[in-house]
């Protein structure tokens, strides 16, 4: 199957009265049509900062992508037109965030806003709009869709505004969501209903997903497959299984030992000691040395690659790595 986007080499750098911030510094992946990728990292690894990039919306200045390919059926969106960009937003790939407050107007209706990018994005009359636009508030799983259609955002709860920004997201059929952070500003009870309603939705409407996330267990939930982001790289890849019974990377196993689980009763989760680097003053080596229980001198003089380990496994440590063997 072809794939529907493939990140090359991408590096969006900010340019700073301080310096240079590498915020995603060489990235690679690929995604096929209706697969579902985590993203998952601490904050400031560079997951969010990957997806403005992929639409585009990187604020520039003091952000630019500087280098690298994104293409999206084979057309690279790094050199496509701002007409063209704007095109493809929300018809071909939408986005939702955390916090679905900072992207609904509180003026307006929840109708009146997903009618909106039905009508711009769709050729659709006013009323065969409405009628969409109740069709996705029902789909998403918004009670009293007929009456809700003529709600005000600050009469839905926060977890059905994230549904009514889903809806928004899915009302003109994309063919990729990315999703960042969706459930984090939600409780848990919420959370796992809205990880349930996208599972579904992905099933139903055969749409390709991006899941940006800190919480692997949202990952578990829902993606096929996981890349590991630290100080804006990818340090691992693998599918999803894979990377739950046999976590290569001393990041990851961090990661998943500061997972708070339902099922287990320690009471108090390890946390990864130490702090994510500050980006203006990196580490030499591996960015991960100064918090790694394995770092070797070679680590705090050289950059691991990312390599493909004997078992076929993406991962860019030392420990999988032997010295002048680079690939
Ligand atoms: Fe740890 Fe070295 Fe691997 Fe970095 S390269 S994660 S410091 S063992
Ligand atoms: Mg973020």
């Amino acid at each position: 199957m072809e794939n529907l986007l493939e990140v090359k080499d991408l590096k969006t750098y900010f340019y700073t009265e301080d310096g240079v911030v590498p915020a995603v510094d060489g990235v690679d992946f690929e995604l096929k049509p209706g697969q579902t990728l985590g993203i998952v990292g601490e904050s400031g690894c560079g997951k969010s900062v990957t997806s403005l990039s992929i639409l585009r919306l990187v604020p520039n200045p003091p952000g630019r992508i500087v280098e690298g390919e994104i293409l999206f059926e084979g057309k690279d969106l790094v050199q496509a037109t701002e007409s063209e960009m704007q095109h493809i937003r929300g018809n071909d790939i939408a986005m939702i965030f955390q916090e679905p407050m900072t992207s609904l107007n509180p003026v307006f209706t929840i109708g009146k806003q997903i009618m909106e990018a039905i009508m711009l994005h769709q050729n659709l009359d006013k009323n065969a709009a409405r009628e969409k636009c109740i069709e996705m508030l029902k789909l998403v799983g918004i009670p009293r869709a007929e009456q809700a259609i003529d709600e005000y955002p600050h009469q839905f709860s926060g977890g059905m505004r994230q549904r009514a920004m889903i809806a928004m997201a899915l009302s003109c059929n994309p063919k990729l969501l990315i999703a960042d952070e969706p459930t984090t500003a939600l409780d848990v009870t919420i959370q796992a209903q809205i990880i349930e309603l996208m599972k579904d939705l992905k099933d139903k409407l055969n749409t390709a997903i991006i899941l940006i996330t800190h919480d692997l267990g949202v990952v578990a939930e829902m993606c096929e497959h996981v890349i590991v982001m630290y100080a804006g790289k990818v340090v691992e890849e693998a599918d999803i299984l894979e990377l739950y019974t046999d976590p290569k990377h001393p990041y990851t196993v961090g990661l998943m030992k500061s997972k708070p689980s339902l099922d287990d009763n320690r009471d108090r989760l390890e946390v990864i000691p130490g702090a994510v680097p500050n980006p203006l003053d990196m580490p030499e080596g591996c960015t991960f040395h100064p918090r790694c229980p394995h770092a070797m001198d070679i680590c705090r003089e050289k950059q691991p690659h990312l390599i493909n380990n004997e078992e076929g496994r993406k991962v860019r440590c030392w420990l999988y790595e032997k010295e002048g063997e680079v690939k």
